[in-house]
C-alpha cells in the first residue's frame, strides 16, 4: 500500500471540510472498498468531499503534493487502477434540481440513477436510466451510458447539456458546447480523466406512461423464448426495448427471461409483444404499467456491494449460429447472460467519443468469482462464448472489465483526440480515471 507521510496527511485533513481516511484510521478499509468486491484497490487516502469547493481545495492539495486523484462515487466500474492515488468519493454531492418547464435537471455528481428517476417521476419526466438504480448518473454518462431508453433517445451522454467541473488547474467552471467544445465532447463518453465533474445538467424526456417487467420461464424453453425474442426485436419500434436473460443461480433451476420496457400504453405494449403469449405459460410475469421510478427493479440486480466478473461483446447479428452458441450448453459457471437490444437512436450519428453504435445487440456475460479457480473458469467460459458469437470485438466503455482498455471501446480517432487533450489539460496526470485515455 502506498502511503503519504504523516505531515502530508495532516495537511490533507486541514484542507478538506468533508471526511478524510488515512491508512491509519479505523474504517479505512471499508472506505476504500469499491462496490464491485471482486476488485482490490489500493489508495493512499480516501476523501469524501463536502461539496464542490472541497474538490477545488483537494485539487490544489493534489497538485502541490504531486498525488493523483481517482474519483469513484460507488466503484461499480472499479478497475483497481488507483495505486498511489487519493480516492475521491462524491457521495455528498447529491442535490437534484428539476426544472419541469424546461424539462431539465441539474444534479450533483454523486446522484444515483434511481434517485434521479424518483425525482423526475413526480413531474412525469424521465432521465435515461440503465439497469441499476445505484450507479451514478455522472459515472455512467462519462462512459457514454446505455439506457433502457437508448433506442429512443441515444446514449445517456447525448442528453447532457452541460457539466460543472474542477479542472486539473484547480478551477471550478461550467463546460458546455460553447464554453469549451473539446472538453464537452470528451466528457460525453471519454471517461473521467480530463476533469472532476461536480454537477451535470441533463435534458429530461416526457414519460407519461410506461409498461414493463419480466416474464420468466424454465430454461427448457430457452430456444423458443430466444426465437420469439429475436422476432419481436427485429420488428420493434424504438419505444420498445427487450433484453433476453439466461439465468443460472446457485441452488436454483436455470431460467430464461424476457425483460421489457415500453414507453407508451399497456394495450400497445401487449400487442407488440403478442408472440410471448404463444409461448408456454411463464412461471411469472411481472409486466404491468409502472413508474419510471421503479425501472431499477426489473432486472433485480443487487444494490448492495457484490463481487462480479463480466465481459461484454457487441454483436453484429443474432442469427441461428449465435443462438446455438448461447443455448447449446449450460451457461454455468456464469450466473447470467444478458442480450440487450440496441439500435434505434443509438445507431444514429452521435457527436461523442463513441459515435454511433451500429451493432444491434450487446451480450453481457456475468459470473461471480467465489474463488480463484471459479474466476479462471468464468474467464474460460466468457472467452469461449465470445469466440463463438458474431462480435465486432469492441464494447461500450461502461461495460469494459478491469482487464480491458479504453481502446477496446472507442474509435482510434477519438482516443487520439482524448490523449491530446489530456496532455494539454493535465500534463502532470493529477486526474486519474478507471480507464486511461493514454491506453
Ligand atoms: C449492476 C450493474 C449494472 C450496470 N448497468 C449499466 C447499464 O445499464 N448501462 C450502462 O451503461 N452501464 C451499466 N453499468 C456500468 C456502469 O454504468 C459503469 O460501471 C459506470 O462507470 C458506473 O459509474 P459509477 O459512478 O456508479 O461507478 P464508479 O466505479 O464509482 O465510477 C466509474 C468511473 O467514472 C468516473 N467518474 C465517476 N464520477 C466522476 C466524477 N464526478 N468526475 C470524474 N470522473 C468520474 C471515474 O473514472 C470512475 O472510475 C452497470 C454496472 C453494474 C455493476
Amino acid at each position: 500500500m502506498t502511503t503519504l507521510p504523516p505531515t502530508i496527511i495532516v495537511d490533507l485533513q486541514a484542507s478538506i471540510r468533508g471526511r478524510v481516511w488515512s491508512p491509519a484510521d479505523a474504517g479505512f478499509d471499508g472506505a476504500r472498498r469499491p462496490w464491485n468486491l471482486a476488485v482490490e484497490q489500493n489508495v493512499c487516502a480516501v476523501v469524501e468531499a463536502a461539496d464542490a469547493d472541497d474538490i477545488v481545495d483537494l485539487m490544489r492539495f493534489a497538485r502541490e503534493n504531486g498525488v493523483p486523484i481517482a474519483t469513484q462515487p460507488s466503484g461499480h466500474g472499479a478497475t483497481g487502477r488507483t495505486a498511489g492515488a487519493i480516492l475521491l468519493r462524491t457521495t455528498r454531492l447529491n442535490r437534484i434540481d428539476i426544472d419541469a418547464g424546461r424539462m431539465t435537471a441539474r444534479i450533483g455528481a454523486g446522484v444515483r440513477s434511481g434517485d434521479l428517476q424518483r425525482a423526475a417521476a413526480v413531474h412525469d419526466l424521465t432521465a435515461l436510466p440503465g439497469s441499476s438504480p445505484v450507479v451514478t448518473v455522472t459515472g455512467a454518462a462519462l462512459g457514454g451510458g446505455l439506457s433502457w431508453f437508448g433506442r429512443s433517445f441515444g446514449w445517456m451522454a447525448d442528453s447532457v447539456l452541460g457539466f460543472e467541473v474542477v479542472d486539473a488547474d484547480g478551477k471550478a467552471r461550467r463546460v458546455t458546447p460553447t464554453t469549451d467544445p473539446d472538453l464537452f465532447w470528451a466528457l460525453r463518453g471519454g471517461g473521467g480523466e480530463l476533469a472532476i465533474v461536480t454537477a451535470v445538467e441533463l435534458q429530461l424526456r416526457a414519460a407519461p406512461q410506461l409498461f414493463g417487467g419480466r416474464q420468466l420461464w424454465p430454461a427448457v424453453h430457452a430456444r423458443q423464448v430466444a426465437e420469439v425474442y429475436r422476432s419481436i426485436t427485429e420488428a420493434a419500434p424504438e419505444s420498445l426495448t427487450l433484453w433476453l436473460e439466461l439465468l443460472s443461480f446457485p441452488g436454483a433451476d436455470p431460467m430464461v427471461a424476457i425483460d421489457s420496457t415500453y414507453l407508451g400504453d399497456e394495450a400497445t405494449a401487449r400487442r407488440l409483444m403478442h408472440d410471448t403469449s404463444l409461448l408456454p405459460t411463464p412461471l411469472s410475469d411481472t409486466r404491468a404499467p409502472m413508474s419510471v421510478a421503479d425501472l431499477g427493479t426489473i432486472t433485480a440486480e443487487p444494490t448492495d456491494p457484490a463481487p462480479g466478473q463480466s465481459r461484454a461483446e457487441l454483436l453484429t447479428r443474432l442469427d441461428d449460429t449465435a443462438l446455438t452458441a448461447l443455448l447449446d450448453e449450460p451457461i454455468s459457471p456464469l450466473m447470467a447472460v444478458q442480450i440487450r437490444h440496441l439500435g434505434g437512436a443509438l445507431a444514429r450519428p452521435s457527436d461523442s467519443p463513441h459515435g454511433a453504435l451500429s451493432e444491434p445487440y450487446l451480450a453481457y456475460l456475468f459470473g461471480v468469482p467465489t474463488s480463484d479457480a471459479v474466476g479462471a473458469s468464468i474467464v474460460r467460459k466468457q472467452t469461449a462464448l465470445a469466440e463463438a458469437l458474431p462480435t465486432t470485438g469492441r464494447k461500450p466503455a461502461t461495460f469494459l472489465n478491469p482487464s480491458e482498455r479504453l481502446a477496446d471501446a472507442l474509435p482510434a480517432v477519438s482516443l487520439r483526440r482524448l490523449a491530446q487533450l489530456k496532455k494539454e489539460r493535465d500534463p502532470e496526470f493529477i486526474v486519474q480515471g478507471n480507464f486511461s485515455v493514454l491506453g
